[in-house]
């Protein structure tokens, strides 16, 4: 095959500016996500170092700054892809040890380019090198993936692993071949064929983190849809929609499912004696007060206006009555300070399992919320459950 490393060069090149305008135009529209900047500079240096190494390097053996100056943009921009993942994963991007590893990169470079003119030991050294650093970038995203992002991180955590492993196989293969001639002048498949796949996985690359970053937006659109913007409880919409995975999951296991309704007592007349403003503290405080309160396979939202539910898996009606007990109590015991105002609040909550209902999400909130009913005409602050009301209707 005639492949000519310059033209595999030249190439590579242009793809690299191509993925920072790419970058930079994805940037744009990025919010809160961090990282897409440093990926868009990355390109731009990998862009940098090879057309550095096509225009001025030299194409007989011999002292070559081009190659130095190109080596140490295209470590520069590896580098700049780690910070970027380790900034996209919200981890702290230890600056040093890139700064580190661009620092020997570049004094390596030199020394084979002065001191000792030894370019098959650079190229070997070179490999080793940006092995290492593409093994650290496939590390970070294959380790401790979001399940959201499981699909994205793996496409680029792999294509990461194997340009770690071509720069593991180039090392080894110019280690074992002392009499190849490694350098931009010679086309031999020792020298060109590492470009073209180099080339290929870095378009990988570039693609896998525009990946990730579509599905990061979209998981973020999914979580500002699925949650109440006052209170950051589930929205209704989205407990509906959980309420019938966990339904099939409770049946498939024999397990129970219990619901509790929770309205506040009397909240009108918070809004009308100290605003709405304070009105919304009250309701953040009573959402707060019950996420503390439940299990991580426990469901909370906000059902409509200061009306909440909770979803309970593998709960009785008894157990449920328990906890709703001790979360009255809490929010009885809570007083919100507004200035010298001390404000306390009461709920009543109606609750129901199903035993007596079934699994129908609508039928236990019908159930749920007549026993809320009957807490109320009983007087507010007070827990009723729904087989309490029935046995109490055939006395
Ligand atoms: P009860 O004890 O019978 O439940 O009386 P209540 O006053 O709590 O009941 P009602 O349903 O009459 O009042 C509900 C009030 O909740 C009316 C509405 O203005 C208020 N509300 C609904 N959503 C919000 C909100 O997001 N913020 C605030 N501050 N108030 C809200
Ligand atoms: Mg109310
Ligand atoms: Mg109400």
């Amino acid at each position: 095959m005639g492949l000519d490393v310059r033209t595999i060069m030249v190439m590579f090149a242009m793809l690299a500016f191509m993925f920072f305008c790419l970058f930079q135009l994805a940037g744009l529209r990025v919010g809160r996500i961090r990282g897409v900047r440093q990926w868009a500079v990355a390109n731009l240096c990998i862009g940098f170092g090879f057309s550095l190494a096509y225009f001025f390097g030299r194409t007989t053996p011999g002292h070559d700054w081009a190659v130095v100056l190109g080596v140490t943009f295209i470590a520069t921009g590896v580098s700049l892809q780690l910070m970027g993942i380790r900034a996209f994963k919200e981890q702290p991007t230890h600056w040093q040890l890139v700064a580190l590893f661009i620092g020997i990169i570049f004094c390596q470079s030199i020394w084979f380019n002065v001191v000792h003119p030894d370019f098959h030991l650079r190229a070997v050294i070179n490999s080793f090198l940006f092995f290492l650093i593409y093994a650290l970038c496939a590390r970070v995203l294959l380790v401790k993936t979001e399940a959201s992002l499981r699909v994205s991180y793996w496409f680029t955590g792999l294509s990461f692993a194997m340009m770690a492993m071509l720069m593991l196989a180039r090392g080894v293969i110019i280690m074992r071949s002392p009499d190849q001639v490694i350098g931009l002048h010679v086309n031999t498949a020792i020298n060109s064929m590492p470009f073209v796949i180099g080339c290929l996985l870095q378009f990988c690359i570039s693609f896998g983190l525009l990946l990730m970053l579509n599905h990061r937006l979209i998981a973020d659109v999914y979580q500002m849809a699925s949650r109440d913007a006052l209170t950051g409880a589930l929205n209704r919409r989205r407990i509906e929609e959980d309420a019938l995975r966990l339904r099939a999951r409770c049946m498939r296991r024999g397990e129970s499912l219990a619901i509790m309704m929770i309205d506040i007592d009397f909240f009108k007349s918070i809004n009308d004696r100290y605003g709405h403003p304070a009105g919304d503290k009250v309701l953040c405080a009573l959402a707060e007060i019950a996420q503390k309160s439940i299990r991580p396979d426990d469901y909370f939202a906000r059902y409509g206006g200061e009306e909440f539910c909770m979803l309970l898996t593998a709960t009785t009606e008894k157990e449920a009555f328990e906890l709703a007990e001790r979360l009255r109590l809490a929010f009885a015991e809570f007083t919100l300070m507004l200035g010298k105002e001390r404000i306390n609040v009461t709920v009543s909550i109606g609750v129901a399992d199903s035993s007596d209902i079934g699994f129908e999400f609508l039928d236990l909130v019908k159930a749920a919320d007549q026993a809320l009913y009957r807490a109320k005409q009983r007087g507010r602050n007070q827990v009723v459950t729904y087989s309490s009301m029935a046995v109490s209707e055939t006395k």
